[in-house]
């Protein structure tokens, strides 16, 4: 089947040319050490295969913010040699003074890291120099790297452009997943939206009640749907502001014919700590000084019965206040439900967000489900709908 945008395998002959390969070398550090290695190894595929089919490999990336300052603190050279580990391969580093001669004495199957692309202040700012420059030491452009996929910037967006370009393979992976999840996907579709505020996703909820047929909300911003309706949350986060808003998005939904869950029980606390006293119950019944800090089990059971009879599920956000137990519970069981179901066959399920990523590892299910973004300000982008103009640059 012909990909909307073009991929490693429409690139043809690529043996001693120039290939520059936007990947998100953007680690979490701690001391000068690497903390979470995920985004190097997510790289493997795109650069394993174009290293072995004979390209001279040049990787694009920024690390940090500095700000079009050549700021040595955000160099990438001291990442060139536990990238190399990961890759199981050996990496270069090339500084941008001198970058033409230094690429100029690489061979087919090299492979070298550029120097940050933020150290220049048209890299952000998608600066036609800026893109000459780059483009002037490559032949062709791989965008590898979806979770930057939502900015315009030099390396993202213009070099695609500039260059033939086309979607690596991790580019791709993400690519299929999403049009599977809302682009074309099977119809039931539900989306689970959490976390802690209405007011951070309201363009998600607004272009999801016009797509899905189940809308299952929780998290902090269940609370402000339940007090739009009259339920008095207590000391719940809550952003009693956006009633009018939460209204809204309740009446679109059921012009659309999507179904909206709230919960009809919760869990609540006096204090918001490890392990507090607790009560289960009805959301009526919350006191005034309690807080809301998960859905109750009769309210995941519901849900779960929801997912069995999906085909399709995204999922951004948890349920509760998940890195505080017990208020993991909710979000790890029904994560449990959607995992089992997609490995059954009967689910496809697509999750993303820093948070959402870091509940379904806590409950040990991101293997087990079909995918899982680890995009954070992307993936929002694309369940809002919006165009990422890194995404649209690539296609045919
Ligand atoms: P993501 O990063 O996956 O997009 P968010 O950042 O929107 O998710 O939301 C995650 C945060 O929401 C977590 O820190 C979690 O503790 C918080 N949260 C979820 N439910 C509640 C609640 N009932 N009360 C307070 N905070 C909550
Ligand atoms: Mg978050």
């Amino acid at each position: 089947m012909t990909k909307a945008f073009r991929t490693l395998d429409d690139m043809g002959e690529i043996r001693g040319r120039r290939v520059l390969v936007r990947e998100d070398l953007n680690v979490p550090m701690a001391d000068g050490h690497i903390t979470d290695d995920t985004r190097l190894r997510a790289t493997l595929a795109t650069i394993g295969e174009l290293a072995d089919r004979g390209a001279i490999v040049l990787i694009l990336a920024h690390f940090g913010r500095p700000k079009g300052q050549r700021d040595p603190s955000m160099s990438l050279a001291p990442l060139t040699a536990p990238y190399s580990r990961v890759l199981g391969r050996p990496v270069r580093f090339v500084d941008w003074d001198g970058a033409a001669d230094a690429v100029a004495t690489l061979r087919p199957g090299d492979i070298a890291v550029l120097e940050n692309t933020r150290f220049f202040a048209g890299e952000e700012t998608n600066d036609p120099a800026t893109i000459d420059r780059f483009a002037a030491l490559g032949d062709l452009y791989v965008n590898d790297a979806f979770s930057a996929a939502h900015r315009a910037h030099a390396s993202t967006e213009g070099l695609a452009h500039r260059l033939p370009a086309f979607a690596g393979r991790a580019m791709e992976a993400e690519l299929d997943a999403l049009e599977k999840a809302l682009g074309d996907p099977s119809h039931p579709v539900a989306a689970v939206v959490g976390g802690a505020k209405v007011s951070s996703k309201l363009a998600v909820l607004e272009h999801l009640v016009g797509l899905v047929d189940h809308l299952i909300i929780g998290g902090g911003m269940a609370n402000t749907f339940l007090a739009a309706r009259g339920v008095n949350v207590g000391k719940s986060l809550c952003e009693h502001d956006l009633a009018a808003t939460a209204e809204d998005i309740l009446a679109t939904a059921d012009r659309a014919g999507c179904t909206v869950h709230l919960p009809y029980d919760v869990v609540v606390a006096k204090e918001f700590r490890a392990d507090p006293p607790t009560r289960i119950v009805n959301v009526y019944e919350v006191a005034a000084d309690e807080m809301i800090l998960d859905i109750g089990p009769a309210a995941v059971e519901s849900l779960a019965d929801v997912l069995k009879n999906c085909r399709t599920l995204v999922w951004n956000g948890p349920l509760g206040a998940f890195e505080t137990p017990p208020f993991d519970t909710a979000t790890v069981a029904l994560a449990r439900t959607a995992a089992a179901l997609t490995q059954d066959g009967s689910l496809v399920s697509v999750a993303g967000g820093g948070d959402t990523v870091a509940a379904l590892n806590q409950a040990g299910v991101a293997a087990d489900f079909t995918f899982v973004s680890t995009a954070g300000g992307a993936f929002l982008e694309w369940m809002e709908g919006r165009d990422l103009p890194g995404v649209a640059a690539l296609k045919r």
